[in-house]
């Protein structure tokens, strides 16, 4: 187990150098948050990630989150874009209490499997085989590298019924050389997701709607094999006032979370407390009961030997 947690660790330090386990995120945020006069009386809470269940388990980061604030506007569709938009966000902010606050998180999410394979998750109950995460992203990804037609951005109208996917692949068809380029395509892919999900999020919030402070905390989910505590890598924490200039708190943060921008992978001790964390969790507080079992050991056969994309077999058809 220490070995298989340990190379993932590895592998995710390694590709998000300051990314940190969710519990931790979520104790140093919200106590910045509470630090700055947000309260869980005072501060309504949303998120925008993926309606992947894998992001919503009992000891995820929303819902970790939604718990320190007490509830939370979902305003995430597919791949973790704020598709509820300007009218939902007007919904929400209308919802903030008297002289209250917002506090935002936006994240795209990737998976990694536990042999180290960035956009494959190992999901309960799928022995020995793993799917992939996040699935809209990837097919996205998939249908347009395989010739696939990519929609006209001003007739979406005429996918009624898949418009969330079909908004995906017009965003993300003029960004497919820099990911094809890149070394790792999967993980290329969701930081071009991070960039246009935080256009979206910049075009439908409006501090001036909200009669305290607005909090945007903006960065990428990592799934990591269950039990091992996921990751959330920090990429945005702004805090805006009304009339005011914006703070940004980014670095602070990444301070507080002792991050330095060090990729050298933390010794076995970091991933004997994140395997003692997590089983005392799942033990005190997971109302689910989590499985602890190891998945996907090894890649599927049929994707060994893809090297130009590496989920050209993958069923994803029905996955977020
Ligand atoms: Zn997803």
């Amino acid at each position: 187990l220490l070995l298989v947690f340990g190379h993932v660790d590895i592998v995710v330090r390694e590709t998000f150098p300051d990314s940190r386990v969710v519990s931790d995120i979520v104790e140093v945020v919200t106590n910045e948050l509470n630090s700055r006069g947000f309260t869980a009386d005072n501060t309504l809470f949303s998120a925008s990630v993926c309606p992947d269940e894998i992001n919503h388990a009992y000891n995820n980061l929303s819902q970790m989150f939604t718990r320190a604030w007490g509830e939370c506007f979902q305003m995430g569709g597919l791949a973790g874009v704020p598709f509820s938009g300007q009218t939902g966000f007007g919904a929400f902010s209308a919802h903030v209490p008297t002289d209250g606050n917002l506090f935002i998180l936006y994240a795209p999410h990737i998976g990694i499997s536990p042999t180290g394979e960035f956009g494959l998750y190992a999901r309960a109950g799928q022995d020995n085989t793993c799917g992939t995460a996040c699935g809209s992203a990837i097919a996205a990804h998939k249908h347009i590298t395989n010739g696939g037609s990519v929609p006209d951005f001003a007739h979406l109208g005429e996918y009624p019924h898949d418009y969330q996917q079909q908004w995906i692949i017009s965003k993300l068809a003029g960004r497919m050389d820099v990911i094809n380029k890149a070394d790792n395509k999967m993980v290329e892919l969701t930081k071009q997701m991070y960039s246009i999900i935080e256009d979206f999020i910049h075009h439908i919030v409006s501090s001036d709607q909200i009669p305290g402070s607005t909090a945007l905390l903006g960065g990428i989910h990592i799934n990591t094999p269950s039990p091992l505590e996921d990751f959330f890598w920090p990429l945005s924490f702004e805090i805006y006032n009304r009339g005011a200039p914006k703070v940004d708190v980014l670095h602070k943060l990444r301070r507080d979370l002792g991050a330095n921008g060090n990729s050298t992978p933390i010794a076995s001790d970091m991933v004997t407390k994140l395997l003692v964390r997590t089983l005392s969790t799942m033990q005190d507080d997971d109302p689910d009961g989590v499985t602890m079992s190891l998945k996907c050991t090894s890649p599927r056969p049929d994707r060994v030997e893809e090297e130009e994309c590496p989920f050209t077999d993958e069923k994803i058809d029905d996955e977020n």
